[in-house]
C-alpha cells in the first residue's frame, strides 16, 4: 500500500482529465500490458493490474472524488484494495475489453483445451529392435458419457443462476462504491445444475481406467515419444482434448550395445583363427549367421555387417551390425603346443630375428 503510484501518473493524465480521456488512456495501457500479448511477464502484468486498478477508481466519480479528497488512504478505508485477479479485471472492464481487442474477454464458460498428459513406456531392447504392441492402462478423466458433460440427467438442463441471474458476477456494495466479483452461487457460471448426472455428479468429468493400444515402431530409440493425439485430458466447455505422449524407455541388452541405429559387439577368437583366417558365429536381431574372419585379422578390428543393425523407425533402411574382434592370448600352453611355438617363432626368426623372438616372450608371457 505505501509505495502504490499517483492514479493520475498510473494512467497518464492530468488531474482535470475527462471520462473519455480516461478510458482512452486505460484503454491503452490495457492493450499494451494484456497478458496474452506478455505471456510470463511479471512486471507487464503489475502494470496491467495497476492500470485496472487506476481506472476502476477515476472512472466511478464517488471513488474519484475520495481519492482527490484523501489519496489511496481514502480508498482502502472503505475496503478497495485493487484487483485479486485478472479475471476480475476482465469481468468488470469487459467493455473495454470486447469494444477494442475483440480478444481477452475471458469467461468462465469459455471452452480450454485439455491438459496433455505424459505415460512412461519401459521395454525391453528386442521389442524396441523389433517393434511392439503394447497396452496401456491409464487412469484418465474423461468426459462424462451419460450426460455428454453437461453434468446435467438427460432430460433436464441447467438453469441459469437465480442469484446473478446468469452474469456469473454480482456487483456488492463495499460503503461508498460497488465492487464486481465472481457469483458465490454458481461460482462465475451464470448457470445452476438442478438435477446432477447419476454418473459423474454433476462435474461432466468421470475418472475411468482407459485401457489403450499403442504400437511401437521397429527401432525406437531410449527418449522416444510418440504423440496419440486427443487422448489426453478432456477439454472443457467444448473445448478440444489434450494429447497423450508416451515416453519411451529402453532396457539395456547384455549382447547389443547400440549406437545410433548401429548394433555394437564384440567376438573373441584365438591367435590362430586371427592369424589363419575362419568363420565364427555372431549373434544378430534373429538367428546367430556365420561370419568370415579374414586372415591376419588383428585384435580391435571391427568388421562391418550391412543392413544387420536397427531399422530406422518407419523406414526400410537398416544400420550396421559392427563386430568388434578380439584376439584371445592363452594364458597358459602345454608343452607339445610350446615346443610348436618356439619351432614356429624359429621360422619367423630366420626372416625377422630378435624383434620376434621379443614379441612371443611377451605373448608367452615370459
Ligand atoms: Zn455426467
Ligand atoms: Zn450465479
Amino acid at each position: 500500500m505505501a509505495d502504490k503510484r499517483d492514479y493520475y501518473e498510473v494512467l497518464g493524465v492530468s488531474k482535470q482529465a475527462g471520462d473519455e480521456e480516461i478510458k482512452k488512456a486505460y484503454r491503452k495501457l490495457a492493450f499494451k500490458y494484456h497478458p496474452d500479448r506478455n505471456p510470463d511477464d511479471p512486471q507487464a502484468e503489475n502494470l496491467f493490474k495497476e492500470a485496472a486498478e487506476a481506472y476502476e477508481v477515476l472512472r466511478d466519480p464517488g471513488k474519484r472524488q475520495r481519492y482527490d479528497q484523501f489519496g489511496h488512504a481514502g480508498l482502502s478505508n472503505n475496503g478497495f484494495d485493487g484487483f485479486a485477479s485478472n479475471e476480475d479485471i476482465f469481468n468488470s472492464f469487459s467493455d473495454v475489453f470486447s469494444d477494442f481487442f475483440g480478444f481477452g474477454t475471458r469467461s468462465a464458460n469459455s471452452p480450454r483445451s485439455g491438459a496433455d498428459l505424459r505415460y512412461n513406456l519401459t521395454i525391453s531392447f528386442q521389442e524396441a529392435a523389433k517393434g511392439t504392441e503394447v497396452e496401456l492402462d491409464l487412469p484418465k478423466r474423461e468426459t462424462c458419457e451419460r450426460c455428454s458433460g453437461d453434468g446435467s440427467e438427460p432430460g433436464h438442463s441447467a438453469e441459469t443462476c437465480a442469484h446473478c441471474h446468469g452474469r456469473g458476477q454480482i456487483h456488492r456494495s463495499q460503503g461508498f462504491f460497488q465492487v464486481a466479483m465472481p457469483c458465490p452461487i454458481c461460482r462465475g457460471q451464470g448457470m445452476m445444475i438442478t438435477n446432477p448426472c447419476h454418473d459423474c455428479s454433476g462435474r461432466g468429468i468421470v475418472s475411468k481406467h482407459k485401457k489403450l493400444k499403442v504400437r511401437v515402431p521397429a527401432g525406437v530409440d531410449n527418449g522416444s515419444r510418440l504423440m496419440l493425439r486427443g487422448e489426453g485430458e478432456p477439454g472443457e466447455n467444448g473445448g478440444p482434448p489434450g494429447d497423450l505422449y508416451v515416453v519411451l524407455y529402453i532396457e539395456e541388452d547384455k549382447v547389443f550395445k547400440r549406437q545410433g541405429q548401429d548394433l555394437i559387439i564384440s567376438v573373441d577368437i584365438s591367435f590362430v583363427q586371427a592369424i589363419l583366417g575362419d568363420k565364427v558365429e555372431v549373434p544378430t536381431l534373429d538367428d546367430p549367421i556365420s561370419m568370415e574372419i579374414p586372415r591376419g585379422t588383428q585384435s580391435g578390428k571391427v568388421l562391418q555387417l550391412k543392413g544387420l543393425g536397427l531399422p530406422h523407425p518407419g523406414k526400410t533402411f537398416k544400420g550396421d551390425l559392427l563386430v568388434k574382434v578380439n584376439v584371445k592370448i592363452p594364458r597358459k600352453v602345454n608343452k607339445k603346443q610350446e615346443e610348436l611355438l618356439r619351432e614356429f617363432d624359429k621360422l619367423e626368426g630366420k626372416k625377422t630375428g630378435q624383434k620376434v623372438k621379443s614379441f612371443f616372450k611377451k605373448v608367452m608371457g615370459e
